[in-house]
């Protein structure tokens, strides 16, 4: 947040009428990993505490634990501990870093193993009870991503043991780029139960509300305004009325700022409270 995130970022949330607030702590189109300021992490982590803002973090856009060159691989877990340790400093209860690919034409196996190796010691640091869960966000499954269907993250937990402190973070733009049509009277339903079949109860914690630009199975990350694209209102009153979705914050990653990011929050508030 340019500006700070207690200043700047926490404001912008409440002049949007947001209950919930994502940020990030680094550039996302960089490695840089700055300290930020004490002050304003704690003056934030207070500020969400007494206004009931659960708070997420968003790690870089760089980060590839599955990248077949060693020197993005070492970046990336400097980068994904930053934002795990600053997600501590600033009270947020989850990071979401998106699950990679397998680059360099390796197989996908040799890619997971690798995130295996890098990835579960990053989770093993977790010990702090101030420490924020890892959510994992499936991507639109261009290019050799490791996940991006339901399904793929059966075998991305499983190569994290099902570590605790793991969870999943879902993207409704990238999951119906991936193919799962979240439209008609079923789709949404369908794909979240496909989902915690995979994943098991209670580790759908966080839900980045995106309408889609282009058609379901494009592979294309281009968000939309809420109703405003392919996915539409009523897939997203659905997700609201699923039983997997009680209690797990929604955020917005929507075409703004100002006035769209506003209506965008009011039409998901009105969604949820009148179905
Ligand atoms: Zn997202």
């Amino acid at each position: 947040m340019a500006g700070g995130l207690a200043s700047s970022g926490l404001s912008y949330a409440r002049r949007m009428g947001a209950e919930t607030v994502q940020v990030f702590v680094a550039n996302p189109r960089g490695w840089a990993t700055p300290a930020g300021s004490a002050a304003q992490d704690e003056e934030f982590r207070a500020a969400c505490a007494a206004e009931g803002i659960p708070a997420y973090v968003h790690a870089p856009y760089l980060i590839n634990l599955g990248s077949h060159t060693a020197e993005t691989v070492e970046r990336s877990v400097v980068s994904l501990r930053h934002s795990l340790r600053r997600g501590r400093a600033i009270g947020a209860r989850g990071v979401v870093v998106h699950t990679g690919s397998a680059t360099g034409g390796r197989p996908r196996a040799v890619a997971l193993a690798q995130v295996r190796e890098r990835l579960l010691p990053l989770l093993d640091e977790l010990t702090h009870e101030d420490d924020p869960d890892l959510l994992l966000e499936s991507t639109a499954g261009q290019g050799a991503s490791l996940c991006s269907r339901t399904w793929d993250f059966g075998p991305y937990f499983e190569a994290l043991d099902a570590h605790p402190k793991l969870g999943v973070c879902l993207d409704t733009c990238h999951i119906f780029a991936a193919g799962h049509d979240l439209t008609g009277p079923n789709g949404t339903r369908q794909t979240l139960d496909l989902l915690v079949e995979t994943i098991g109860e209670g580790r759908l914690k966080l839900i980045h509300a995106n309408d889609s630009k282009d058609v379901v199975g494009a592979h294309k990350d281009r968000h939309e305004n809420i109703g405003a694209g392919h996915i539409g209102e009523d897939a997203f009153r659905a997700l609201m009325t699923h039983p997997a979705t009680e209690n797990v914050p929604l955020v917005l990653e929507t075409p703004g700022p100002g006035e769209k990011h506003a209506q965008d929050a009011t039409l998901l508030k009105k969604l949820r409270d009148h179905p």
